[in-house]
């Protein structure tokens, strides 16, 4: 498809994200059944989850406090009474015939998500709603090659949805708003935010207008995009098809589409006119849900800190860029080993050269995460105070003292002192050494005497061996030159 800057250029993207992530309870939103991803399938499957006659649902209550705590991430109102409802459609990995939604009142209303745009900016994406429901069941199409084969071990999975405005204007927002709902989701714990095991899942509505239009364009929802680039490419490709479509005076019509990840086309699923009635109804077998305030004052009580009070924090108050900004609030872990560290510390710089150098290349080499890092943050700080104070220098700070320090389990002091690292910035004792190399080396004294400046390695050599490298090599060299005069 080929589209000039031009004709892009006429036109104005119009896009609106839905989320659905699968929350990570124990067990199933109406059942005890586990919810486990990679079990041998159909094994989590009780009459519950099948919808037989007789059963009844229970609510799971940790699905309400993390769609809660979604909620007040985003700074949503929490709905103080909800009702369920059933959504209802055949569809073979939909064994009870319904899944059981929120339409009328979802938990959580309004509220926004802040991301980057294009140029950089902080822009708020309004948030219409999250609300809670069910997974169904998975249909796996890619294993028999005649039939189509089904595992109910993810059907009553907790799923929140979160929908967006369509307030997103580029893939690139898009892109970084996805990015967000997933760091917070992952920040609140509330869902492992792994798209290619699909428990986050992204569908992109997206439509074009001619720039400067009051109204937007028909638009169509495209799936099946299991990663945030695939989200990006498939929003790039969609609005180029539009743009295309539109030039052309071909009808557009609202539709859902299937994304192609090895094409990066998508292609036509099924035509809104053709969707289903889902008849939705009150769920009879649920009561309604009243959430109190100090309901949602214990659960605001629990939060983390989230990814954008940190990095405002880091950037404004610390004084750090926004790189270092994005590196230390990119994972909950890493902030929060961040935070302790600072607790100690007011060299914020250092801190994050410490974490993001040494740590983090400790961390990939041993492909662990900051919760085995054997090091205690106060550790960390203590050691960047020994290097501010010149007992040791980064270098021997890097290669040898924090080194030790990963097997040692002790202070950056105590471990230096033991190794005898500790530098002397004593001038007497390093005058000392100076002296005593001059006198085993007396031909070289004389030619450095007189003028020689060349020997100066040579004779920084000797000092830094006879002082084990302890000797503080700037006032070693100033004092060598000193000495000569007299
Ligand atoms: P449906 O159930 O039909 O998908 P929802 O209300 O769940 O409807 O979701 C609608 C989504 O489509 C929202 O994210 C909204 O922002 C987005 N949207 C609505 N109108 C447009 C439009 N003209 N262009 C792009 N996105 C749109
Ligand atoms: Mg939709």
């Amino acid at each position: 498809m080929e589209l000039s800057e031009e004709i892009r250029d006429k036109y104005q993207p119009v896009i609106g994200l839905e989320i659905h992530a699968q929350m990570l309870t124990k067990t199933k939103a109406y059942s005890n059944d586990k919810n486990e991803y990679g079990a041998t399938p159909n094994s989590n499957v009780s009459p519950i989850t099948l919808g037989h006659p007789g059963t009844l649902p229970r609510m799971n209550s940790k699905t309400i406090d993390y769609a809660i705590k979604m909620g007040l991430a985003c700074g949503s109102d929490i709905a103080p009474e909800q009702h369920f409802a059933r959504k209802n459609y055949f569809y073979p990995d939909l064994p009870k015939g319904y899944q059981i939604t929120q339409d009328t009142t979802p938990i959580c209303t309004g509220g926004a998500i802040v991301v980057k745009d294009a140029d950089g900016n902080d822009k708020s994406i309004a948030v219409t709603r999250i609300h809670m429901e069910e997974d169904a069941g998975k249909s796996i199409h890619d294993i028999d090659p005649f039939n189509t084969l089904i595992d109910l071990n993810r059907a009553g999975v907790p799923l929140i949805e979160i929908v967006s405005e369509p307030d997103i204007r580029t893939s690139q927002e898009a892109y970084n708003y996805v990015t967000e709902v997933r760091k917070l989701v992952r920040y609140l714990e509330i869902c492992d935010g792994n798209m290619e095991e699909g428990s986050l899942r992204c569908d992109a509505n997206i439509s074009v207008m001619l720039k400067g239009a009051k109204e937007y364009g028909v638009r169509v929802e495209v799936k099946n995009m299991n990663s945030i680039r695939n989200v990006q490419r498939a929003i790039e490709h969609e609005i180029t098809r539009l743009i295309i479509a539109t030039e052309n005076g071909e009808p557009l019509f609202q539709e859902t589409r299937n994304f192609d990840a090895l094409k990066g086309t998508t292609t036509a699923m099924r035509s809104k006119e053709a969707a289903n009635d889902y008849r939705f109804f009150p769920e009879p077998d649920l009561q309604p849900i009243r959430v109190t305030q100090e309901k949602i004052a214990n659960l605001k009580a629990e939060m983390p800190p989230l990814p954008a009070a940190l990095f405002a924090k880091y950037t404004k108050e610390l004084g750090l860029s926004e790189y270092d900004g994005n590196l230390l609030t990119d994972q909950k872990e890493i902030a929060l080993y961040f935070e302790d560290i600072i607790k100690h510390t007011k060299n914020y710089k250092a801190a994050v050269n410490w974490l993001m150098g040494d740590i983090k290349s400790y961390l990939n080499t041993n492909a662990v995460g900051i919760s085995e890092f054997p090091i205690s943050a106060e550790n960390i700080a203590g050691l960047i105070a020994l290097i501010d104070d010149g007992k040791i220098s980064n270098n021997l700070a890097s290669q040898k003292v924090f080194p030790a320090m990963l097997t040692q389990n002790d202070t950056a002091l105590n471990v230096s002192e033991q190794n005898d690292w500790i530098q002397d910035s004593d001038d007497g004792a390093i005058l000392e050494i100076i002296k005593s190399v001059f006198e085993e080396n007396p031909a070289e004294y004389e030619r450095f005497k007189a003028g020689e400046q060349r020997l100066m390695g040579f004779l920084m050599g000797k000092v830094m061996q006879k002082s084990k490298g302890k000797a503080d090599p700037k006032s070693a060299s100033k004092l060598i030159n000193e000495f000569i005069k007299f």
